[in-house]
């Protein structure tokens, strides 16, 4: 569709498999639950940057960038995704990361992402907590410039219109992948933080004419600055596909009342969800992202703000090569 014009690699493995979670469906007595398994775009255990990244390496290549450099947490799912996408161009990587949590665990500072970053021979600058990334991400390109070095700089989590294409295109996919099944999707719920995987979303329902309300569940921000974030974002796609549709004010929704304490915190909510996810169907969910939108998709369950025979798609983002360091909240 209106995404050919744009240059783009193939790395992922798509279309996701769409399946039914139907042990957590009668645990829940409804809604029926559906999966959407971005766990499964294949590079390095997968998640939802690799969409992103198929659009943003190739315009890297495009303007013949020979270091790619990005930002985000110590444990930073996309940061990983960043590297090894990195390492499958030949190109070099540099992460800029931070230990927000201020965590001493040895295994939140070395293992999993980390330990995966490293092994895609990314190189890691740690900054302090607090840093201003977007500076720190421009000040590494000047230095690169500096010695004559052409670095494409990657914004956190992939969420530029261009990253969010990845998510227009996932909404193309899921809408087939839907009709092919004869199935009609009622909501779709999934974990909200950088921003561009529900600007992509919505901006692609928009497109393909799909009514599906998408609920972010945040991470970390509060719900009135995540709207915000996600609405200037989904403009900006929407501008950049060329779709000329109107948002309307609940186009966006997002809520964080399963975010706990904050970023990389699991709640007891999120342990809930993983716990019961994985006892229910065999599936891994992860303590910082999916975690958190599962335990929203279930209270609303419990709730009742479903009806028990609507069908609801949880996008699954990965992140499960983060539960390693989190042992010792199980
Ligand atoms: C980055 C990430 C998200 C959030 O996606 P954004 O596009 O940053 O909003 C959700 N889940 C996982 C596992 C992630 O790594």
């Amino acid at each position: 569709m209106t995404l050919e014009k744009f240059s783009r690699l193939h790395f992922a493995h798509l279309p996701t498999p769409l399946e039914p979670l139907t042990r957590l469906s009668k645990a829940l007595k409804g809604p029926e639950i559906w999966i959407k398994r971005d766990d499964c775009t294949g590079l390095s255990s997968g998640g939802n940057k690799t969409r992103k990244l198929e659009f943003l390496m190739a315009e890297a290549q495009t303007q013949g960038a020979e270091v790619i450099i990005t930002a985000g947490a110590l444990q930073s799912n996309h940061a990983r995704q960043t590297a090894a996408a990195a390492a499958r161009c030949g190109l070099k990587c540099l992460l800029i990361l931070e230990n927000g949590l201020q965590s001493k665990n040895p295994l939140y500072l070395q293992n999993d992402n980390v330990l995966l970053d490293r092994l895609f021979n990314a190189k890691i600058q740690e900054v302090t907590a607090g840093t201003d990334m977007d500076a720190a991400l421009s000040e590494a390109v000047a230095d690169f410039a500096k010695n004559g070095v052409k670095a494409y700089s990657i914004p956190i989590g992939g969420s530029n219109p261009i990253g969010a294409l990845g998510y227009v295109d996932c909404a193309q996919e899921l809408s087939s992948q839907a009709q092919s099944m004869d199935l009609t999707f009622d909501a779709l719920v999934m974990g909200t933080g950088s921003a561009g995987t529900q600007a992509g979303l919505v901006a692609g329902f928009k497109q393909t004419g799909l009514n599906l309300p998408v609920h972010g569940m945040c991470v970390s921000a509060l719900r009135h600055d995540q709207e915000e974030k996600v609405r200037k974002l989904t403009v900006e796609t929407l501008e950049l596909i060329g779709v000329d549709a109107h948002l309307n004010d609940d186009d966006i929704k997002a809520n964080s009342d399963y975010v706990g304490e904050g970023y990389a915190i699991p709640a007891a909510s999120t342990l809930e969800a993983i716990r019961m996810t994985a006892e229910t169907e065999g599936l891994l969910l992860d303590p910082v992202y999916t975690g958190k939108a599962m335990a929203g998709l279930i209270d609303y369950a419990r709730k009742g703000l479903f009806r028990k025979s609507d069908n609801v798609v949880f996008l699954h983002t990965g992140g499960s090569a983060a539960l390693f360091a989190y042992e010792n909240s199980f």
